[in-house]
C-alpha cells in the first residue's frame, strides 16, 4: 500500500515511510492511495470473531506486506488489551466508551499502535528517532505512556500552559525516562503551528529524525477504526441502522470512522459534534473553510481551530460536497448547553458523562433518530479527567481508578517555551 499526500507533489511513500516522516516533505498529510472494501461476509459474521481477528482484517491492506502477520497481530494483541463496551443509556441511544485504556481515553489505541509500528520499523536502526507532538489534553498522555521507554525513540510533548486538565498534565509531566513535556505560553494552535514549523526545518531535520505523532500521523489515525467496527459488533443483533456521534476535535477519530465505512461496515451517518470550535459546522452551512483561532472550553480535547483532519474527510468523498451531507453532519454546542447535557443524562440515566462525551450526545439529539434508528455517541474520556468540572457540574463523586492514582503523587517536570525559537534550541541542543 502506499500514501500519496493530498497536497499531490510529494512522491508516494510506503506505510513505513509515512509513519516515519509524519507529514510529506509538500507539507500535505499522507492519504492511502486504495480502500478496498471487505467481503460482506465478514461484517455478516463478525460477531463470531474476537477484537484482535476484526482490527487484523481491517487494517491489514494499509500496512501490506512491511510488517509480517505473526508481527502485527503482536502488535495488535498489545494494543487493544483492553475492552470497548456499548453501554445502554436511553432506549435507542448507547455510548462505546473508549477510556478504558491505559490513560483513559480513545487515543490510547492510536499512541500504542503507532509507538509499536515505530518500534517495529527502528528495530535494526541506531539512528534516534524524535517524535514530537502537540497537545490539546489527552495526546500527550497517551503518546507518552505508548512510548515510554520504546527504545530508540525520544518524545517531546508541547502542551498549551493553563489549558489541560491537573490529571492530564501529570500524565504527561511525570513519566520522565525517554518523555520531555514543553510548557507552551500559549493555545494549543500555538503548539501545532510550533511543531508543524519544526517538521519543514532543515536547520533541525538535516540533525534530528522528527516524526509526529498526532493524529496527522496515519499509524496514529487509522487504528481508531477498529472502534466502530467493535461497536457495530456488540449492536448488529438489534437490527437497526446505527447512527454514530464522534466528539470532534482534530476530527482523526471521525474520519478513520469514515475509513471504516468505506470498508464496508454498515454506518447509516456519521454526527460531527463540536464544542465552540465551530470550523467544520460553519463549513457545512457557507461551504467555506475558515480555519479559526481555537477557544478555551470544557472540552479542553477539542479546541480546534483548524482541524487536520478535515481535509482528509473532504477527500474521503472525492471532494463533492453533496455526497459528504448525505452521510455528514456537524453541529456545536457551547459550555453552558454542554454542562445541561451533563446534568440531565445523570438525573435521568444515572450515567456520568464527561465533557466530551455530553457534547457526542448532544450531537445524536441534535440530530435526531428515526424509528429505526440506534445511537450511539462515543464516550473519548472517563469522567475522572475532567474531575473538577464534572464534580461541580454534576453532584457526584468520582472515583478515582487505579491507572490515575498512579500519577496523582508524582511531581511535575516541564520546561517553559514561549517561542519557536525555544523549542528549536531545545531541540538541537538535546541529545
Ligand atoms: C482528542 C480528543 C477528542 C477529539 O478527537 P479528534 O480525533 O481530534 O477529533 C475528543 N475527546 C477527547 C477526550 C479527546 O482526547
Amino acid at each position: 500500500m502506499h500514501y500519496y499526500s493530498l497536497h499531490h507533489t510529494a512522491p508516494k511513500v510506503a506505510f513505513s515511510e509515512a509513519v516515519i516522516k509524519g507529514l510529506a516533505p509538500d507539507k500535505g498529510l499522507y492519504f492511502p492511495e486504495k480502500i478496498t472494501p471487505l467481503p460482506a461476509t465478514f461484517f455478516e459474521t463478525i460477531e463470531t470473531l474476537d477484537n484482535v481477528e476484526i482490527a487484523y482484517q481491517l487494517i491489514q491492506q494499509f500496512v501490506g506486506n512491511e510488517i509480517p502477520e505473526q508481527e502485527l497481530r503482536a502488535i495488535l494483541t498489545d494494543v487493544l488489551s483492553f475492552d470497548f463496551p456499548v453501554v445502554p443509556v436511553e432506549e435507542t441511544i448507547g455510548t462505546l466508551e473508549l477510556f478504558h485504556g491505559p490513560t483513559m481515553a480513545f487515543k490510547d489505541v492510536g499512541a500504542r499502535f503507532m509507538a509499536r509500528c515505530l518500534g517495529y520499523f527502528n528495530r535494526n536502526n541506531s539512528n534516534e528517532v524524535t517524535v514530537l507532538v502537540a497537545t490539546s489534553g489527552d495526546t500527550g498522555g497517551a503518546v507518552a505512556q505508548g512510548f515510554l521507554g520504546v527504545k530508540g525513540v525520544k518524545v517531546v510533548i508541547l502542551y498549551p500552559s493553563g489549558k489541560v486538565s491537573d490529571i492530564q498534565e501529570r500524565q504527561l509531566t511525570t513519566l520522565g525516562q525517554n518523555i520531555t513535556a514543553l510548557e507552551v505560553d500559549g493555545v494549543f494552535d500555538d503548539c501545532q503551528d510550533m511543531v508543524k514549523k519544526a517538521f519543514l526545518d532543515t536547520s533541525i531535520t538535516d540533525h534530528k529524525q522528527l516524526t509526529s505523532a498526532n493524529s496527522i500521523n496515519i499509524a496514529r489515525w487509522l487504528p481508531q477504526l477498529f472502534y466502530f467496527a467493535f461497536a457495530y459488533k456488540q449492536l448488529k443483533q438489534k437490527n437497526k441502522d446505527i447512527v454514530v456521534s464522534v466528539p470532534s476535535g482534530n476530527f482523526g477519530n471521525i474520519c478513520a470512522g469514515i475509513v471504516a465505512h468505506k470498508l464496508g461496515l454498515p454506518i447509516k451517518h456519521f454526527v460531527a459534534a463540536t464544542n465552540s470550535n465551530d470550523t467544520v459546522v460553519n463549513y457545512m452551512h457557507t461551504q467555506t473553510y475558515t480555519p479559526q483561532p481555537s477557544k478555551a472550553t470544557i472540552s479542553n480535547a477539542m479546541d480546534v481551530g483548524n482541524p487536520s483532519n478535515f481535509i482528509r474527510i473532504q477527500e474521503l468523498f472525492d471532494n463533492n460536497f453533496e455526497s459528504l451531507k448525505d452521510s455528514f453532519s456537524a453541529y456545536s454546542f457551547d459550555d453552558a448547553t454542554t454542562r445541561e447535557a451533563m446534568q440531565s443524562i445523570y438525573k435521568n440515566t444515572q450515567y456520568v458523562a464527561d465533557p466530551h462525551g455530553a457534547v457526542g450526545y448532544l450531537g445524536l439529539k441534535k440530530h435526531g433518530l428515526k424509528d429505526n434508528e440506534y445511537g450511539i455517541f462515543l464516550e473519548t474520556a472517563h469522567p475522572v479527567k475532567f474531575l473538577d468540572i464534572v464534580e461541580e457540574t454534576v453532584a457526584v463523586k468520582v472515583a478515582i481508578p487505579a491507572q490515575i492514582q498512579k500519577v496523582m503523587g508524582k511531581e511535575k517536570v516541564s520546561i517553559p517555551v514561549q517561542s519557536y525559537e525555544e523549542l528549536k534550541t531545545f531541540l538541537l541542543s538535546s541529545k
